[in-house]
């Protein structure tokens, strides 16, 4: 084992099956161990509603303040609303419970950054570290840290993405609405921010239930049948679905019809443009042909990131972007907070409709469109590497990217990426083209070439 493998960090947090992975002792001594990275200092600490949250975020509370911490209880809250809290209250640090759209029986810990972000993969390491070479600094009795509250986190939130859009122009509009909140902690913002901004508001699955009744905590199509059903047969111009954390948002249009994030973060990527002429817009090297299409139409400038929300929120800190986005319905609104924000995607689409003074359905005809293809392929750890240089080398004199995998483009501006699994001996594919058949055969003309080049390397090796 390297000091540069995490052990238990993931791509977004730690998370594991509650009580299996995720025992008490585990979360405990693991808490005990981010208490001692960020050592004297004022933590929050935020969960979700799931059935494991409260027995977690104790142990939580209990292992920071073992270890000297002040940690600001903020309760059942969205993970972007901790995120913003963090910043604004100038926090050192934050702690987030929950497993965002992963199943019931699991739950996990997303440490955040005093600027609001995750905690880069350098800090992870390091909690790693203390947690299993046995470092953790526990204070004694007349040094511990205190148990404190933070008032009104939630209302302080919501006003404060109010004030990134056009209220007016949204109120006017007396929009119709349809919030889905998965059973989770979105229906504590998102509800009550639609009708502030002027629209009238129908809510499902909105009780916090950790045993989700609803439907299951990932936004995806198929998990949203009663909310197209419902936006459609109540005359609604919009739906709104979370996932379970609520840093991302689906949207529906009025026909019923959901729309996966790539085609909303383009309406919204539009619409800052017009306003914000040159910028920067940030997205993960997955993401759609249309984000660079649109991107590029509108005068912006396209920048690819890593997969995984920390990349595109730490790229455009570094860069000093103001709008991200994630295929997943994941959008990043610096004005705001350069994190995923379900609610703050919400604000931006009723912009987006208001503005233009369109059916969500109207907008969403005019985007370009492009279909995937997602597959994956085995291939030995060992040989991951190899491959990677082989295929960049045959791709003589086409377009390519390498920041995560690598990426090659066609003439058509179709493309094929190619990325290593970081846990299993797989490599993911993603391709995209003009229609479902082409980007069928992209993705198995790269199978098969993959298998050519780990059938002549398994040979030589
Ligand atoms: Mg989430």
């Amino acid at each position: 084992m390297t000091a540069t493998s995490k052990r238990l960090f993931g791509t977004n947090g730690v998370r594991g099956i509650v009580n299996k992975e995720l025992t008490p002792e585990f979360v405990l001594q693991l808490s005990e161990a981010i208490g001692t990275l960020f050592g004297r200092s004022k933590m929050l600490l935020g969960w979700d509603g799931r059935t494991s949250s409260p027995m977690l975020a104790n142990l939580a509370s209990s292992g920071m303040i073992s270890a000297g911490c002040n940690v600001y209880e903020a309760g059942l809250a969205p993970t972007p609303a901790i995120q913003y809290l963090t910043k604004a209250h100038s926090l050192n640090g934050a702690v987030m419970i929950t497993a965002s759209h992963n199943p019931p029986e699991y739950n996990g810990l997303k440490v955040i950054d005093l600027d609001g972000v995750e905690i880069p993969p350098e800090k992870e390491l390091l909690i790693e570290k203390i947690y299993f070479k046995k470092q953790t600094v526990l204070r004694d009795w007349n040094a511990l840290g205190e148990k404190l509250s933070i008032p009104d986190g939630i209302d302080d939130y919501r006003e404060a993405i109010k004030e990134k859009v056009d209220e007016k122009t949204i109120s006017e509009s007396k929009f119709k609405i349809v919030v889905d909140g998965a059973s989770g902690v979105g229906s504590l913002v998102t509800p009550y921010l639609c009708r502030e901004l002027g629209c009238q508001v129908i809510t499902i699955n909105s009780n916090i239930d950790g045993t989700f009744p609803g439907r299951l905590p990932e936004p995806t199509p198929a998990n949203l049948g009663d909310l197209c059903r419902i936006v459609k047969s109540i005359g609604a111009d919009l739906g709104v679905a979370h996932d379970g954390d609520a840093d991302r948002a689906i949207f529906v249009d009025e026909k019923g019809q959901a729309h996966w994030g790539d085609r909303s973060f383009a309406l919204i990527a539009e619409d800052f443009l017009k306003n914000n002429p040159g910028e920067e817009i940030v997205t993960p090297v997955s993401s759609s042909q249309l984000i660079e299409d649109i991107t590029l139409r509108c005068g912006g400038k396209l920048v690819w990131t890593r997969v995984g929300s920390p990349y595109v929120s730490r790229t455009m800190i570094s860069r000093g972007a103001k709008l991200g986005g994630e295929e997943n319905g994941g959008i990043f609104y610096a004005p705001h907070i350069p994190v995923r924000d379900g609610a703050m995607a919400t604000a931006l689409m009723l912009q987006v409709m208001a503005i233009n003074k369109k059916k969500l359905s109207e907008l969403m005809e005019r985007l370009p469109r492009y279909f995937n293809v997602k597959d994956k392929l085995p291939c030995p750890k060992k040989l991951k590497t190899r491959v990677l240089k082989q295929i960049e080398a045959e791709a003589k004199g086409v377009r390519v990217e390498t920041i995560d995998g690598i990426k090659i483009w066609n003439e058509d501006k179709s493309w094929i990426l190619i990325r290593p699994s970081g846990t299993e001996p797989i490599y993911r594919i993603f391709a995209e083209a003009k229609s479902e058949e082409e980007a069928q055969a992209l993705a198995s003309r790269y199978k098969t070439q993959i298998s050519k080049i780990i059938e002549r390397s398994g040979r030589r090796s």
